[in-house]
């Protein structure tokens, strides 16, 4: 099969000159001396004879061996919106999967997630975009604003543009986090009713050149083509490929809250995704399920986090608790009162403490490779750690498809996927690492804590926004213009 090379397709040209060379040089023969003669006429017709048997016999071969069977078993670790969307992905590329999830039910944070355009692109590929749109809300507009005056500083419209084709190319949406995986969820238990496996707990992997084997804390073994890590910030997979590490506490906490909008009167906040900045805070508002929930993120600095938040315990990145509404008050004092009366109406108000990771090199190795927060943990500042998820899921998939039999000139076990997985990581690595970068950044420009910061950073926004609205929406293109389902890996 060596000759079967480059992208040719199965059975055509490339062996049909394999065929021709070995029996062109007696036909020729044939041709020249027997010509018009009856023996020789016999022999050519037995040669052609031959000849259809040969190609008929090789191309039978060829076909069966050129359609080995391209379909990858791809074993995914984690039911997030990552490891989900990347199962979807897989099957819609024709890879069957499985996915551990280690959770007995799904769930999700009861709070909110914005899906900008550049992951509603990947849905839209999946056919999932009408129900995420029916089941989220489409906001008018993207803004900033000063979190005690109010004020804005800049509005991109999006709103006008999302019945069409949205601004970049597609819609925003936000939506609940339960109603996003129950999108994702529904979806694959209808496209592949065995794929997603609860109370699978993954424990360790194995692997060698013929597969990959995934041992459960049960001890049931899976075994496949392929292993994703897409278990989160936490991930054991990524552990057992790179050794443990420790994730930085970014000094940041998270509020996080939704509000029915009728408890919120006149005060409710626009129909918009907006920022509310401060010194060494910021907020986010935005509203679910059709407008009837309002979703508050609201992210402190804490230079001093109080001993009675267990400081060593901080450690532990999955540092999560019940507050409290004066909590959260004083943390958002002499806010603008859209701020203020939205937290007075909040009834259990949880904290999460932010962590954050050097990018990665390297998230693959042999049949491995990771995905989402196991790959590329963010901080929240540019709504985009599940984005970036989508996005690698759809990315896995892709490459896993570019890569067949036919595409790999000399193969041996097992060298179709590693091809595969380093195309995926070449495509995403970069773009991953410049969304971190970003979602850092921002955290500067959110927070300015002196008077002068605050001038310097936010009168040019505001000046932008006024005079050259365009240029202030062009600084995101990069990122939400971006079409991953576009991309061809070679
Ligand atoms: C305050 C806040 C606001 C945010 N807002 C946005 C936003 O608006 N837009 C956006 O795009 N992103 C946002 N993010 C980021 C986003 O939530 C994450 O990037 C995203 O959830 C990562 O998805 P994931 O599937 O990679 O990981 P996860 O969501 O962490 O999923 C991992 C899954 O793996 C499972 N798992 C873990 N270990 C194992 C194991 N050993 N075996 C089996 N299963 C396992 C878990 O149970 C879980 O289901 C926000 C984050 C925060 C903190």
């Amino acid at each position: 099969m060596q000759e079967v090379g480059g992208s040719i397709p199965p059975g055509s040209t490339k062996f049909s000159l394999k065929i021709g060379t070995k029996w062109l040089a007696p036909l020729a023969l044939a041709a020249f001396f027997g010509l018009g003669s009856k023996l020789y006429r016999h022999v050519i017709d037995s040669l052609i004879c031959l000849f259809t048997l040969r190609v008929s016999t090789t191309f039978c071969i060829m076909t069966t061996e050129a359609s080995l069977d391209p379909v990858k078993k791809v074993l995914i670790a984690g039911g997030g919106i990552g490891g989900l969307t990347a199962a979807l992905a897989c099957l819609h590329h024709g890879h069957e999967v499985v996915v551990l999830e280690q959770a007995a039910e799904l769930s999700q944070v009861g709070a909110g997630i914005q899906i900008p355009p550049n992951a509603m692109k990947v849905l839209q590929a999946l056919k999932l975009d009408a129900e995420i749109i029916q089941r989220g809300f489409s906001p008018l507009a993207l803004e900033a604003r000063m979190g005690t005056t109010g004020l804005r500083l800049f509005q991109i419209d999006v709103g006008a543009a999302i019945a069409d084709t949205g601004c970049w190319g597609a819609p925003y949406v936000q939506i609940h986090r339960a109603d996003y995986v129950d999108v994702l969820a529904t979806a694959l238990a209808a496209r592949a009713p065995e794929a997603l496996v609860t109370n699978a707990s993954v424990n360790s992997f194995t692997q060698n050149g013929k597969g990959v084997s995934v041992i459960l804390n049960d001890g049931r073994r899976f075994d496949g083509d392929v292993l994703i890590g897409a278990d989160g910030i936490h991930s054991v997979v990524r552990r057992q490929l790179f050794g443990a590490d420790h994730a930085v506490f970014t000094g940041n906490s998270a509020w996080r809250a939704t509000v029915p909008i009728e408890k919120l009167g006149d005060y409710a906040p626009p129909p918009t995704a907006c920022v509310w900045m401060g010194r060494g805070r910021h907020c986010v508002t935005y509203r679910l399920r059709g407008s009837q929930l309002v979703n508050f993120v609201g992210v402190v600095e804490h230079n001093n986090w109080p001993n009675d938040f267990h400081v060593a315990s901080l450690q532990d990145e999955a540092w999560s608790r019940q507050g409290s509404k004066q909590e959260m008050q004083a943390d958002f004092a002499g806010w603008h009162k859209t701020i203020t009366h939205l937290i007075e109406q909040v009834e259990t108000p949880h904290q999460w403490a932010l962590f954050d990771r050097q990018p990665m090199k390297n998230w693959v190795q042999g049949r491995v490779a990771l995905l989402g927060d196991a790959a590329h943990p963010m901080l929240p500042f540019m709504a985009q750690g599940a984005a970036m998820a989508v996005e690698d899921g759809w990315s896995l998939a892709a490459a896993l498809a570019s890569v067949t039999p036919n595409t790999v000139t000399v193969m041996q076990d097992g060298d179709d996927v590693r091809v595969a997985l380093a195309r995926y990581q070449r495509h995403r690595l970069k773009r991953a690492h410049r969304a971190q970068a970003a979602s850092r950044d921002n955290a500067q420009t959110f927070h300015q804590r002196s008077l002068w910061g605050q001038v310097k950073t936010y009168a040019p926004m505001w000046l932008g926004g006024k005079v050259a609205p365009n240029a202030v929406r062009a600084r995101l293109d990069w990122l939400y213009e971006y079409d991953v389902t576009r991309f061809q890996h070679n």
